[in-house]
């Protein structure tokens, strides 16, 4: 008896980099899984199937930084990432600054069926008690990240940086726990730009991290932008067995404009923002960059968080009591061009994954930007799949996504080869996003084993990670 699939995919470009497959094919899914990639599936053995002719095929998305909960996200304004970055084509995302408790809740109430995994945001007074946490401090932390569904911490040194002694612990404590430890750079003795990035070999010592988004360390505010990923490139290089990495392809960034009591910006960030174009570090500066149209507030509208500017902007600020959500258009293109196409001698690229930084932040175009760039020829078919799905899903230890062997986990990105815009996404079989509308809900909770518990009473289906199979922590015991 020929073998039976619950749904075909009928006629795209299928791009499997793990597969070499890079051509016409169908490609045939049974219980929630891959089942077969070929030239021809007989409609008489399917029961359902899609015409994706004129689309280009690939394994699912996985964002390895995005933003769907967070430990200062009183609003709950967050999760409505989930359905922002399901409607631009992602299928599984690593929330980089979260807190387990609400991610849950998000996922449960505006989920978007994404497969999702969180790292706890690191907020001194907040998720930790100390300013700069001892190891034993972080120890706990890091175990009861665990047991709370995280897995694992991010150091957000461009807002509540630590000392540099006390960033090493951080890491030392996760990776003692072989938890996720992802480092947005800074510390109380540099800042979110390439000085902090200088640091980081010395911090991590002989241990591992995730470095976040290194494009955010190339916008030109200590040496010329270009100059400035060079010296990235030598840094990772350094610690190119240590170190996992990715680099986001929107211009604008993310920052909160809070102030203090004698109306200077408080967060290094959104100071950076301010010098990069010449304004005042002050209540004063922001004021005028949000009047003059330079950045803009973060608001919800229909379901989806925008970008407004001007007096509306200021408006959003103040209401806030300046401590709001804002976003500025730092990142030069040329940075991300470099970061994004550099590969060493041996083939494999530098920045391991495109990312996209977005989720409840509106610039969720690591998919339509990649596709841009096989468009200008600077990456091949096969090479963007590699960058959005097959290197993310090796990162993170999720060996059974990012490529369609037989088995694999049926999750598919389907792309408009016009548009570079993605056009369907499927999770475990089941379509997500069909013509840019969301059609999934809730989600699967991506846990280590010591946060099967908690996942397990939550409600949501969930699936257990093993971050030993993790690029993060290859060769580590
Ligand atoms: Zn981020």
């Amino acid at each position: 008896m020929p073998q039976r699939f619950d749904l075909v995919l009928r006629g795209g470009h299928v791009v499997d980099p793990a597969n070499g497959t890079d051509g016409a094919r169908d490609v045939g899914l049974r219980h929630g899984k891959i089942a077969t990639v070929s030239e021809r599936i007989d409609d008489e053995v399917t029961d359902d199937l899609i015409d994706v002719s004129g689309r280009i095929v690939m394994p699912g998305h996985i964002d390895t930084h995005a933003h769907l909960s967070g430990p200062f996200d009183q609003s709950g304004m967050r999760a409505y990432g989930h359905v922002m970055l399901a409607e631009s084509g992602t299928t599984t995302a690593l929330d980089l600054a979260g807190e387990p408790g609400a991610l849950a809740e998000g996922m449960k109430r505006r989920g978007a069926g994404m497969n999702v995994a969180t790292l706890l945001g690191l907020v001194p007074h907040t998720t930790i008690k100390e300013d700069d946490p001892s190891i034993g401090t972080m120890r706990d932390v890091v175990s009861d990240a665990l047991l709370r569904g995280s897995i694992g911490v991010k150091l957000l040194g461009g807002y509540h940086p630590f000392t540099p002694e006390s960033t090493a612990q951080v890491i030392a404590a996760a990776n003692e726990q072989l938890a996720w430890v992802a480092f947005h750079v800074g510390t109380k003795d540099s800042g979110s730009d390439l000085n902090g990035l200088r640091e980081v070999p010395e911090i991590t010592g002989d241990g591992r991290l995730h470095v976040a988004h290194i494009n955010s360390y190339c916008r030109g505010l200590v040496e010329n932008n270009l100059a400035e990923c060079d010296e990235a490139f030598e840094i990772i290089e350094s610690k190119r067995s240590q170190f996992v990495t990715e680099a986001y392809l929107a211009q604008v960034n993310g920052t909160n404009g809070k102030c203090d009591e004698d109306g200077n910006l408080i967060y290094n960030v959104a100071q950076n923002c301010m010098r990069a174009r010449g304004y005042p570090t002050t209540n004063a500066g922001m004021r005028q960059a949000l009047l003059d149209g330079y950045g803009g507030a973060l608001t919800e509208r229909g379901g989806r968080i925008v970008i407004v500017t001007g007096e509306e902007a200021v408006r959003i600020w103040e209401e806030k009591s300046t401590d709001a959500s804002l976003s500025f258009p730092v990142n030069p293109a040329t940075s991300a061009f470099t970061l994004t196409t550099a590969k060493y001698d041996d083939g494999e690229f530098k920045i391991d994954a495109v990312s996209t930084d977005g989720g409840s932040l509106p610039r969720n175009v690591a998919i339509e930007r990649t596709m841009a760039l096989v468009k200008f020829g600077a990456l091949s078919l096969s090479e963007a799949a590699t960058k959005l799905a097959y290197t993310p899903s090796r990162m993170l230890g999720l060996l059974n996504k990012g490529h369609f062997s037989e088995g694999a986990d049926g999750d598919v990105t389907v792309i408009d080869e016009q548009t570079g815009r993605a056009k369907m996404s499927l999770v475990n079989g089941e379509p997500i996003m069909i013509n840019g509308r969301v059609v999934g809900s809730g989600g699967t909770w991506l846990v280590t084993a010591e946060g099967e518990k908690t996942a397990g009473s939550s409600g949501l289906p969930y699936e257990v990670m093993d971050l030993e199979q993790s690029k993060l922590y290859a060769g580590w015991r």
